[in-house]
């Protein structure tokens, strides 16, 4: 039996759709060209697909669409704008969080490197930083705050539209790790006045390997992959048309979709919810969720063997390889899980493509094997 996918927050698969649109750019029957080619009428068809993604995308995050930077993914996105924003600087002070992704935590432990403060905000049990927080952490020599919009393992949302505006106030920019948002959460960068937004396709139904970063108008940052100058000097490379086309759909068809999703995955979380709290020592991490996320830590069970015991589910523990040996999360551990209940957890993560009957069964397989594990230990 094939398990059943509840991985989503770590990638979805691509939207058949966004599959055959994708397709359309390959071959030399399809849109294959060079976008950056001014001479033929191939690299014009290419180019307006390019533009045309990136009015999609431009749109999705309520945008011009010259605010766009085409990257290679979150990851890149978050680099670019940390190292972009602080190559301008000889020193300074950077605030985000301990529970940031590592794409922006190992951006920030460079930086330290390279002397840099950093503050690390710690989150509160909710798994959300408040603005008082921000606030309290504001020096005289704060040149950026970093934050995540929706965190990636318990699904809980930050008051961006607040942090937002306090940055404002300070005088200081406001980068936002919008991964796990688009699609989830109603991301508008222009009412929310967000200075850079990293976004990545792979997490709503596009292609992996591709990721734009929102530059606000007027916003400098250092270009940190040099040759060509294209996307205006700020990210060089040959455009990836099937991949930004990609990218742009699914990103149209990601909002277009999110208020209703959103009410079917809200019904199937609280299924799934009810349904685990039938078993005692049942406890949900994280608050002011988004609906497609639920972090669950299960007492009195040995989390590896919970997770050896879930093989028809593809579901994330709380538990993150590293090279030899299983380290609790860190996320976890920061709103204060110990070690062994953080091992005990697992994030369920839905997506498209989930039915009721998945959850239905998810709940049989969770509850079928906790039981099993905590009667042989009783
Ligand atoms: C997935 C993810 C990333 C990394 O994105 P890539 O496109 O895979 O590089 C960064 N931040 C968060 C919050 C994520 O969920």
């Amino acid at each position: 039996m094939t398990p059943i996918y509840l991985d989503y927050a770590a990638t979805t698969p691509v939207d058949p759709h966004v599959a055959e649109a994708m397709a359309a750019c390959l071959t030399l029957e399809g849109n294959f060209a060079n976008p950056a080619s001014r001479s033929h009428r191939y690299g014009w068809m290419a180019e307006e697909a390019v533009e045309n993604a990136r009015g999609q995308l431009a749109k999705a995050l309520h945008c011009d669409s010259r605010e766009i930077v085409w990257t290679s993914g979150a990851t890149e996105s978050n680099n670019l704008a940390i190292k972009g924003v602080c190559d301008l600087h000889e020193s300074g002070h950077i605030i985000t969080s301990a529970i940031e992704h590592k794409a922006v935590l190992d951006v920030c432990a460079h930086l330290e490197q390279k002397g840099f403060r950093v503050t690390y905000l710690q989150p509160q049990a909710s798994g959300c930083i408040s603005v008082e927080q921000v606030a309290n952490a504001m020096a005289d020599d704060t040149i950026l705050v970093s934050l995540m919009y929706v965190n990636n393992e318990l699904g809980s949302i930050n008051p961006i539209a607040d942090i937002a505006k306090l940055c404002q106030q300070k005088d200081v920019l406001l980068h936002v790790d919008g991964a796990q948002a688009l699609g989830k959460v109603d991301v508008n960068v222009e009412r929310d006045g967000i200075d850079f937004l990293s976004i990545s396709s792979h997490k709503f139904y596009g292609p992996k390997g591709m990721g734009a970063l929102f530059v606000k108008r007027g916003r400098k940052i250092n270009a940190q992959i040099h040759g060509g100058g294209h996307e205006r000097g700020m990210r060089s490379g040959t455009l990836a048309t099937h991949q930004i086309v990609g990218m742009g759909l699914a990103a149209e068809m990601a909002t277009a979709q999110l208020s209703q999703e959103e009410a079917r995955l809200s019904a199937l979380k609280q299924t799934l919810i009810t349904g685990l709290q039938a078993l005692e020592g049942v406890a949900i991490n994280g608050d002011n969720t988004v609906a497609n996320i639920t972090n669950i830590s299960f007492a009195d069970v040995d989390g590896e063997s919970l997770l050896l015991s879930l093989h028809d589910l593809a579901v994330s523990s709380g538990s993150a390889c590293n090279s030899a040996t299983m380290a609790p999360s860190y996320v976890l551990k920061a709103i204060g899980l110990d070690d062994e209940l953080a091992h005990a957890s697992i994030r369920f993560s839905m997506g498209r493509f989930t039915t009721e009957h998945d959850i239905n069964q998810a709940v049989v397989s969770v509850t079928t094997a906790v039981q099993r594990l905590r009667a042989m230990t009783a």
